[in-house]
């Protein structure tokens, strides 16, 4: 029997297993992806590499911001220079690498996908494939939308986070040779709303030019359903539109849809809890779009399991 178990390594799910693993707890964490860190993500092909998922870190909170400037001291994050009145930091050499400082010496175990969970005399059952782990405690990370797969659409909780909305984002990743009309572009009428040279990111390798393309809400619900290749079609000649060059300057492209991207509706609350105590639910959308909302909902459930024990 595992004390705690936390599915999903994403920044919540991260936040929540080293603020218990701080207090002497050894917190499982599962998740069904490849890599660790969630939407703070890294995509590396040959030798060129495209921060596909966040962006970048902003804090707006005084805890958060001092955990980022201990992460650049370590040289896990670098400030990437612009506008802005607080510091925007990436992740060196990419945005995975937050993630990965996060984790470190962590029980994490990627590739396990978590089917459902069920309640049992002594804790949680989760269905893991052909096999059982069993856990006193449970901590859901996923994004809202599938919590009601996870413990099933009748449970009280599953109508607490009714109101919570996220949007998609389907982002493009291409190499292209030539003009470098800007670095970095955001336009909400725009339907890339946000273009990003990724190379002109702090400690990144040079060569091509790598640009990620964010496309708007709209767009992304309407092309939501076409393969990755259906999708790299429909952005490749906006993007290429925007830096005024040709498609013969395309020397890569590949997309991604991320169906839970954004959260346009959060909950306005740090986490949800069962009656018993003993299942939590939070991550980003708990509190709003962005990497720091997920740190402090995971924070905040590490601490509320501390003070139940
Ligand atoms: C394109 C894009 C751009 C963004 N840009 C920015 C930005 O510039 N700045 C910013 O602050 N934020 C940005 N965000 C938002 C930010 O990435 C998120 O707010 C944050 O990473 C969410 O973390 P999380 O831990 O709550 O969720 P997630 O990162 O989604 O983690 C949930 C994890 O659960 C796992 N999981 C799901 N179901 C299961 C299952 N059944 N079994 C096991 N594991 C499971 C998933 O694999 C995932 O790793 C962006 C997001 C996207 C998609």
């Amino acid at each position: 029997m595992i004390g705690v178990v936390i599915i999903g390594s994403g920044i919540a799910g991260l936040a929540c297993a080293r603020t218990l693993a701080a207090f002497g707890f050894a917190p499982v964490v599962l998740d069904k992806g490849r890599g660790i860190g969630g939407r703070v993500a890294t995509r590396r092909v040959d030798a060129m590499q495209f921060d596909h998922g966040a962006q970048y870190v902003t804090a707006q909170n005084s805890s958060f911001a001092t955990l980022l400037s201990e992460l650049e001291t370590d040289g896990a994050l670098a400030k990437w220079p612009g506008e802005g009145d607080r510091p925007r930091y990436v992740g060196r050499p990419g945005m995975s690498a937050l993630a990965k400082a996060f984790g470190v010496g962590l029980d994490i175990r990627q590739g396990v996908q978590v089917k459902g969970i069920t309640k049992t005399d002594d804790g949680w059952a989760l269905q893991l494939g052909d096999s059982v782990l069993k856990a006193r405690r449970v901590v859901l990370t996923v994004p809202a939308p599938q919590v009601a797969g996870l413990i099933g659409a009748d449970h009280q909780l599953v109508a607490d986070l009714a109101p919570v909305r996220l949007a998609s984002c389907l982002t493009l990743m291409a190499a292209v040779t030539g003009p470098v009309p800007f670095t970095r572009r955001l336009d909400q009428d725009d339907p890339l709303t946000w273009i990003a040279l990724d190379n002109s990111k702090p400690n990144r390798p040079q060569g091509p030019e790598l640009w990620v393309a964010q496309a708007s809400h709209d767009f992304s619900e309407r092309h939501l359903e076409q393969d990755a290749l259906g999708i790299a079609n429909a952005m490749l000649p906006l993007l290429c539109d925007r830096l005024g060059v040709t498609a013969e300057r395309v020397t890569y492209a590949a997309a991604h849809r991320w169906r839970y991207a954004r959260v346009t509706q959060a909950l306005d609350q740090l986490f949800l809890t069962s009656a018993d105590g003993t299942l939590h639910l939070g991550g980003d959308w708990c509190i709003g779009p962005r990497v720091e909302a997920a740190w402090q909902s995971g924070t905040a459930i590490a601490n509320d399991i501390l003070a139940r024990l």
